[in-house]
């Protein structure tokens, strides 16, 4: 007989045959009747053991179950008034697969029960739980979706390379590792890559790994995180700030259509956020924030508490707060401003980016300007010699989008197996 999912079961005729397979939920035990909770990906359904008239073996089996068991049980679907989804099966047998260990080290069903460190070091079992399911099957919605929305409109889909021969950006601290002879170190952002690969491409898109020996220790920083990012040619901060509210939407969109029980079992309604511009120095104004310091997360919270649930693009940044490589305000050294951005979601920044500078010498004197060496840089400038159009890409965090749109409080809950200051393993 073929495998039947618990989702299928729930939509079978009274008296038709099935074969499930999953693990144990829940038992209970009335004496005479016999509950236990089956759960495969699909979904939950209720097996119900009768004294009178389950096989013996079988119901005396029912008695003994050791929570998240995997087993598998065959049986006929029964309509039931009390069940939950309305359907319950009446077991003809029931099989241990795998007997899972007593007590468990995760309480399953409770998320509050456990602390998140134990958790994470049994990730395996705490995977078990709804909980945990909902969010990675919410985090694979949006992966999927953020590639699907650029992809649709004409974007290519690249794959950068991760060991890299020296700093892309500057400013972050890298991992070094040995690479035969040489010294090398693990990409901390796609940056060059995408430049390089937009100037001849226009349109691309990636989902990568990047690696920051940044030895913070918070609720929003992993120390390896996955980055979406795009670059478009011939473009400039507002299209791009354009094409990040279109993904936000689409993705929020599909998670509302398609995650309705999972949402449900993290509490959360999701709003289709608007979406607000405002330049760096009416932001300043506005939240009387002293103009040309960063945004402390004090007031990225304030600025979004008062733009509800909406993102908030803080265009315009000043020169000291942006990369070398941020274009500056009509190509201008000297210029006060940038063509960079930031964009803020539900009290956090979600992503940052900008118009990059596509001329060499505007790049060399930049660079001077922040205490670098051009020389170190030469590769970079020199792949803007031949032809490089002006282009403008962002990143966003997959793991702070997920933390952020859920609402979890902290971000080792949006990645299976984090990587921290003291977390290597699992
Ligand atoms: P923050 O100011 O929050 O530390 P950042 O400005 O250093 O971030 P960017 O270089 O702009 O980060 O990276 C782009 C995006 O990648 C961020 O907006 C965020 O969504 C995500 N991100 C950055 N650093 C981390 C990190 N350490 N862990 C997880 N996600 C990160
Ligand atoms: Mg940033």
């Amino acid at each position: 007989m073929e495998r039947t999912y618990v989702k299928e079961a729930l939509n079978k005729k009274d008296g038709e045959k099935v074969l499930l397979r999953g693990w144990v939920h829940d038992t209970r035990d009335l004496k005479k009747v016999r509950f236990l909770v089956l759960k495969d990906m699909t979904g939950r359904i209720q097996i119900t053991g009768v004294e009178s008239k389950t096989d013996k073996d079988t119901f005396g089996l029912l008695d003994n179950m050791k929570r998240e068991s995997a087993v598998e049980i065959s049986g006929t679907v029964k309509d039931s008034k009390q069940a939950p989804g309305g359907k319950e099966i009446l077991p003809d047998k029931l099989t241990v697969i795998a007997e899972a260990g007593d007590p468990l080290p995760v309480d399953v069903s409770d998320f509050s029960k456990t602390e998140l460190p134990i958790r994470l070091d049994n990730r395996f079992l705490d995977l078990h739980s709804k909980k945990a399911q909902a969010i990675f099957k919410i985090q694979s919605t949006i992966s999927m979706n953020f590639r699907k929305y650029f992809v649709d409109n004409g974007f290519i889909e690249f794959q950068p390379p991760s060991v890299i021969g020296s700093s892309s950006e500057g400013g972050t601290e890298l991992y070094k590792l040995k690479y035969f002879e040489k010294d090398a170190y693990l990409a901390q952002s796609p940056q060059l890559y995408k430049q390089m690969i937009a100037c001849a491409m226009e349109k691309v898109v990636t989902i990568t790994p990047v690696w920051r020996a940044e030895k913070h220790n918070t609720t929003r920083h992993l120390n390896e995180s996955r980055q979406m990012d795009i670059e478009v040619a011939f473009a400039d901060q507002m299209s791009i700030m354009k094409e990040l509210e279109g993904v936000v939407k689409f993705m929020v969109t599909e998670i509302n259509k398609n995650h309705k029980e999972d949402l449900e079992t993290l509490g959360l309604k999701l709003k289709v956020p608007e979406a607000h511009y405002l330049s760096y120095d009416e932001i300043c104004e506005m939240f009387d924030i002293k103009n040309g310091e960063d945004l402390s997360p004090n007031d990225e919270k304030r600025i979004c508490e008062k733009f509800k649930d909406d993102i908030v693009f803080v265009h315009s940044w000043p020169t000291e707060q942006r990369g070398f490589y941020i274009m500056r305000k009509g190509e201008d050294a000297e210029a006060k401003i940038t063509e960079g951005f930031d964009a803020l979601y539900k009290g956090v920044e979600i992503s940052s980016g900008g118009q990059r500078i596509h001329i060499p010498e505007l790049l060399e004197t930049m660079l001077k300007k922040k205490g670098l060496d051009p020389k170190d840089f030469k590769s970079y400038i020199n792949s803007f010699r031949y032809g490089a159009p002006p282009h403008a890409g962002w990143s966003i965090g997959l793991e702070r989008f997920t933390q952020t749109l859920l609402e979890l409080d902290n971000i080792r809950e949006a990645v299976l197996w984090p990587r921290d200051r003291d977390r290597l393993t699992p």
